[in-house]
């Protein structure tokens, strides 16, 4: 049987990767826009959401691809920052997608706070855009702790300074075996597997029973 497509609305390779990993065992074929080609779509993330944004994200591939569509958004909500950077964390630092400046201005407004007040969370929100048209967004939440300076070199973004609740290593120290059993993007995407079996059971029941 011919197996759905499941296409990753971003340019983010880091993402891709984690998404790639972590819905492995589902049963459609994940297609990212750098292997449809699509890399220049240009999509504005100009939400007031992370809902808006990622809903956005998968939409804009609608009238150009056969295939369910997903787009993750993600945001890191610092509770001593009233929730910045949030919606805006991809450009914090003034540059989009700038990781090294986006951390330094973060280390920067935490300067003075000391570790008990440095809470914080990541979260996810995929927005699923069905062939008929039909959409709803699932979501994760991963909370912990922003450390005084980066560590480690695995992962992206914010992960060399966030260091997640039960755990005394950053992200970007703990590898990504750990960050993708345990992270935002790991449990909005085990919600989306439960509903993908659900919409895949018609069409491959026996491959679902099977696993
Ligand atoms: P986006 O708008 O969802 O692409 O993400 C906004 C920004 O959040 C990115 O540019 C990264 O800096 C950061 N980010 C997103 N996901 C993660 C993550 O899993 N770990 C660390 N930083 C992340």
């Amino acid at each position: 049987m011919t197996k759905r497509k499941l296409i990753l609305s971003t340019n983010n390779f880091d993402k891709v990767e984690e998404i790639k990993d972590i819905l492995k065992e589902l049963p459609v074929d994940i297609l990212s826009k750098k292997d449809l080609n699509l890399e220049n779509v240009d999509i504005v993330e100009d939400g007031k959401t992370l809902e808006e944004n990622a809903t956005k994200k998968a939409m804009a591939l609608k009238e150009k691809v056969e295939g369910i569509i997903i787009a993750d958004d993600t945001g890191l909500f610092v509770k001593a920052l009233k929730g910045a950077p949030g919606v805006y964390s991809a450009r914090y630092g003034g540059v989009e997608h700038d990781y090294d400046k986006n951390n330094k201005k973060l280390l920067e407004e935490l300067k003075d706070v000391p570790l008990d007040k440095r809470g914080a969370y990541f979260k996810t929100v995929i927005a699923i855009v069905l062939e008929d048209g039909s959409s709803f967004t699932v979501e994760g939440i991963c909370e912990g702790t922003i450390g005084f300076e980066p560590k480690g070199d695995s992962g992206f973004g914010y992960d060399p300074l966030f260091i997640p609740k039960g755990y005394n290593k950053s992200f970007g120290e703990l590898g990504l075996d750990i960050k993708n059993r345990i992270s935002h993007r790991a449990k909005a995407l085990d919600k989306l597997k439960a509903q993908m079996y659900m919409i895949l059971k018609g069409d491959a029941y026996e491959d679902i029973c099977s696993k």
